[in-house]
């Protein structure tokens, strides 16, 4: 309530609990995105490198952790990565994961049961006219302000669906003209955000053709996200990082609803275990998931319950209330939470820029500010063989003038 950093660690975590998904749920996600890969491919050039593949690196970040201490004040112990979804085709950011997943899974229904597609033809028949047309006869709907719409928006848009996001009125100028540009049909609102999402699972129910994208509670987006850590375990290993109970690997991940960050550590902890934990990163004028889990009232509380305004420049991660998915499976699986004030990802944005050469967007650097703190609390990861991985989570759409201003306002901190 005061707006001042804290850290949660979580009562119940690693505790046994009956959880909602399972390990033959994720897989069946990782299959359906590799059926799609040859779909994608033709579909989305800048894929073809990957072979359709929606992947991003584990980069080493030695010349920040070089000049961690000088610039931080504070030592840092063991080894420092960036996860660089910042860096994934379509939308530049976390969203291309659970975004673009749950289109894949509704074009895949669609084209079973209305058309002949089998689970062995190769995708790309999906880009054909005749699926188009199919296709044309249903819609999606999304609402966001952010990266959700250019995921959703663009691949939907592609494969030919009636697509429409609705934002408010201050969503970005150039998100709406690249939603434009794709085919998508942008529809403004001048009221409070809530309303504009009651308004689109209305309108989105009244026709049954038409799929309603939640980023409220949607299951689809959830494993979208989770496939995640299939890879990361191959890049793990690529990096010769051991995960084990004397070398911990804590992965910092920024949270706005809860989606995407309880998506991947559900995946993190079914496919790598009880040696990877997650910490997640929230302002401190919006932060909502620590609230909900704290409280224990996950969805049924919000951050203006308590007396926040919800307000921050890091606009991934700007929600007043969880989602209804992330609290309740989070409880036994979320190590703890961490958060920050406004000038200290405006401060990263800038240290990542001036040793790395890497930009990312502000709610993208929100795991940095949480390593400090984790590291002074928390000794058992605050040693030379744990591995600390910042989930970079957005950033390589932002236009090049945002861009500067954003380094600006944190070379101004440094
Ligand atoms: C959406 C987003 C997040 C947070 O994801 P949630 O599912 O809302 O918790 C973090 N960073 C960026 C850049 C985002 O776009």
């Amino acid at each position: 309530m005061n707006k001042n950093p804290l850290f949660w660690r979580n009562p119940d975590y690693g505790q046994q609990a009956a959880l909602p998904f399972s390990q033959a749920d994720l897989f069946d996600a990782v299959a359906r995105w590799e059926r799609f890969a040859p779909y994608l491919e033709r579909t989305f050039p800048e894929t073809i490198a990957t072979h359709g593949i929606i992947e991003s690196p584990l980069i080493r970040l030695e010349h920040l952790q070089e000049s961690w201490t000088e610039l931080n004040s504070l030592g840092l112990n063991g080894k420092l990565f960036l996860k660089a979804d910042n860096q994934l085709p379509i939308s530049g950011s976390i969203k291309s994961r659970g975004g673009i997943y749950e289109i894949l899974k509704f074009a895949e229904q669609i084209a079973m049961v209305e058309a002949d597609l089998v689970y062995q033809d190769n995708y790309q028949i999906l880009a054909s006219a005749k699926y188009r047309k199919l296709f044309a006869n249903y819609g999606v709907i999304v609402t966001s302000t952010g990266n959700l719409a250019l995921g959703v928006g663009i691949v939907a848009a592609a494969f030919g669906f009636k697509t429409t996001v609705y934002m408010s009125h201050d969503a970005r100028q150039w998100k709406k003209d690249k939603l434009r540009a794709n085919g998508v049909t942008v529809k403004e609102f001048t009221t409070d955000f809530s309303h504009v999402i009651t308004q689109a699972r209305a309108d989105a129910s009244r026709d049954p053709r038409i799929h309603f994208v939640d980023d409220e509670g949607s299951a689809d987006l959830f494993l979208g996200y989770a496939v995640a850590a299939v890879h990361l375990q191959k890049q793990l290993q690529q990096h010769h990082i051991k995960v084990d109970s004397t070398h911990p690997v804590v992965v910092y991940l920024p949270a706005g609803v809860g989606g995407s960050p309880s998506g991947v550590t559900f995946g993190l902890k079914t496919i790598i275990g009880p040696n990877i934990h997650a910490v997640f990163c929230e302002p401190t004028h919006v932060p909502s998931v620590t609230l909900g889990m704290m409280t224990k009232l996950n969805d049924q509380i919000c951050v203006q319950d308590i007396g926040l305004d919800g307000l921050t420049a890091a606009d991934g991660l700007a929600v007043s209330r969880p989602s209804r998915l992330a609290g309740n499976i989070m409880r036994t699986l979320l190590f703890g939470s961490v958060t920050f004030a406004e000038p200290d990802i405006f401060r990263y944005v800038a240290q990542l820029m001036d040793t790395q050469q890497i930009a990312v967007e502000p709610s993208a650097a929100a795991g940095f500010t949480a390593i400090p703190t984790i590291t002074k609390n928390v000794s058992a990861f605050n040693t030379p063989d744990t591995t600390h991985i910042v989930w970079a989570t957005g950033g390589n759409l932002l236009p090049e003038n945002e861009k500067i201003a954003n380094y600006i306002q944190g070379k101004a901190l440094l």
